[in-house]
């Protein structure tokens, strides 16, 4: 995400580079770099003239302080007018009433149900009690869909199949929810395939009646100004209370997200990742805009980390991590761990310059198969006692696992290092500390 524009940007400072001091020249020339950098990220015209009008301005009006260079001031003015253009601080959904009504709209297609899937999850992990409605009665498939999600992050999930009234659906829920003692109603609504009157008047209809503490409005990044038009159509009939931005893990150029807010005036509230259900971020303005300069961000990192990561099992590897018993079956457990946290790509991305390294490499859950295969294709024994492995075990765990022999080779000598690494820690009294923080 947002790949070009990290890289595109950091050419813009580099014009900086071994200027003592700023000047109306070189603020001149960044600025037109940055603005072409943001203009080729699809972000509106208008937009980014002002953006890069208010830098100059800035950067100027600084000129005074000599202690910094002009690279340095100018990342930091970059860093507070792209923080600002995304919404300045992050928003909260408001979760009102008894019980409370979240509405989703959008389009078909831009993920509401994948979506309406991943807040339920989310607001389950927060001992929230959820009902998840399905509204989108114009798609069979839609409703089975929910109802597929619903069973796999275990929420309850409301139909009604024998008509094709959303209203009468989403009201039954809501009494539903009351009886059963739900607190949070989250209403999946049917998308068109463009913006037509008929799924406006229904979707108005249903917030009227229904009285929802939040209405988002769910969007595909990818689509990048359109999907800002279609925001500015939805907000003008609907006045939703917040964007989600969805598969921002395969738009490359970023504009939607950078635009939205100031062509809407609505704030992005969640950003979501890929289709699996903890692909779903809150979305801070300030942590993207670091990550786009390519200091990345840990915060969002750990936080994830420690949402997804059992805490039991991070007590247990912990401790088999201190008495040197670390494994490959510990080792296979915590990728599963990894691999449940997301987009693997995307969380690299998050560690400070990453972003840019990893630009025009492949790296998916499929990078972590080879590895599962030869874990899978050792015994019990062979995976507790890795030095058990010998020449012609390698040879049998290659085959077994339809991977080479040196591909085993390198494994093995990855975890033994590994190993090792953790001895010393452990020696130098970092176990407790150092790995306790990792896990
Ligand atoms: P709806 O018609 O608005 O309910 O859209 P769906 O939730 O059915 O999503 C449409 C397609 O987009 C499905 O194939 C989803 O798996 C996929 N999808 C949804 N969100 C994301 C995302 O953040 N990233 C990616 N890569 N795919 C997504």
């Amino acid at each position: 995400m947002f790949d070009n524009l990290s890289v595109k940007l950091e050419r813009a400072f580099k014009t900086l580079k071994g200027q003592g001091s700023i000047t109306e020249v070189n603020v001149a020339t960044t600025v037109k770099e940055i603005r072409k950098a943001l203009i080729d990220a699809d972000v509106n015209y208008k937009v980014a003239k002002e953006v890069t009008d208010t830098i100059r301005q800035k950067a100027l009006g600084q000129q005074v302080l000599v202690s910094v260079s002009p690279g340095q001031l100018l990342t930091k003015i970059v860093d507070e007018e792209l923080t600002s253009l995304m919404g300045g601080e992050k928003v909260d959904i408001d979760i009102k009433g008894d019980p409370a009504v979240i509405l989703i709209s959008g389009l078909q297609g831009s993920g509401k149900t994948t979506f309406s899937g991943k807040l339920a999850n989310m607001l389950k992990k927060q001992n929230r009690q959820v009902l998840l409605t399905a509204c989108d009665v114009y798609r069979p498939a839609a409703i089975e869909q929910l109802k597929v999600l619903g069973e796999q992050i275990d929420v309850e999930v409301y139909a009604e199949t024998d008509h094709r009234d959303p209203l009468k659906i989403a009201k039954n829920a809501l009494a539903h929810a009351k009886a059963h003692n739900k607190k949070i109603v989250i209403v999946d609504t049917a998308g068109r395939l463009a913006v037509d009157e008929e799924m406006m008047q229904e979707i108005t209809l249903l917030k009227e009646h229904l009285n929802p503490s939040e209405t988002l409005f769910v969007v595909d990044s990818m689509t990048g100004q359109d999907a800002v038009n279609t925001a500015k159509t939805f907000n003008e009939r609907l006045n939703f209370d917040g964007v989600v931005l969805t598969k921002l893990d395969g738009d490359t150029r970023g504009g939607a997200a950078l635009s939205i807010k100031t062509v809407v005036n609505k704030p992005i509230k969640f950003i979501s990742t890929g289709e699996k259900m903890e692909a779903i971020d809150i979305f801070h303005p300030d942590r993207m805009a670091r990550r786009i300069l390519g200091m990345g961000d840990v915060v969002s990192l750990v936080e994830k980390a420690q949402q997804t990561f059992d805490e039991e099992e991070a007590k247990r590897l912990n401790k088999k991590i201190r008495k040197n018993q670390f494994n490959f079956n510990d080792f296979l457990s915590q990728l599963e761990q990894i691999k449940k946290m997301g987009n693997i790509k995307d969380l690299v991305g998050m560690l400070p310059g990453m972003n840019k390294a990893l630009k025009g490499i492949d790296i998916d859950d499929d990078s972590f198969r080879p590895i599962e295969a030869i874990i899978k294709s050792m015994t019990v024994k062979e995976r507790e006692n890795p030095d058990l492995i010998n020449g012609s075990r390698r040879k049998r765990i290659a085959n077994g696992s339809g991977t080479s022999i040196q591909q085993v080779n390198n494994l093995l000598k990855q975890f033994g290092d590994m190993r090792k690494l953790m001895k010393t820690m452990n020696k130098m009294g970092g176990g407790k500390r150092g790995l306790a923080n990792l896990n």
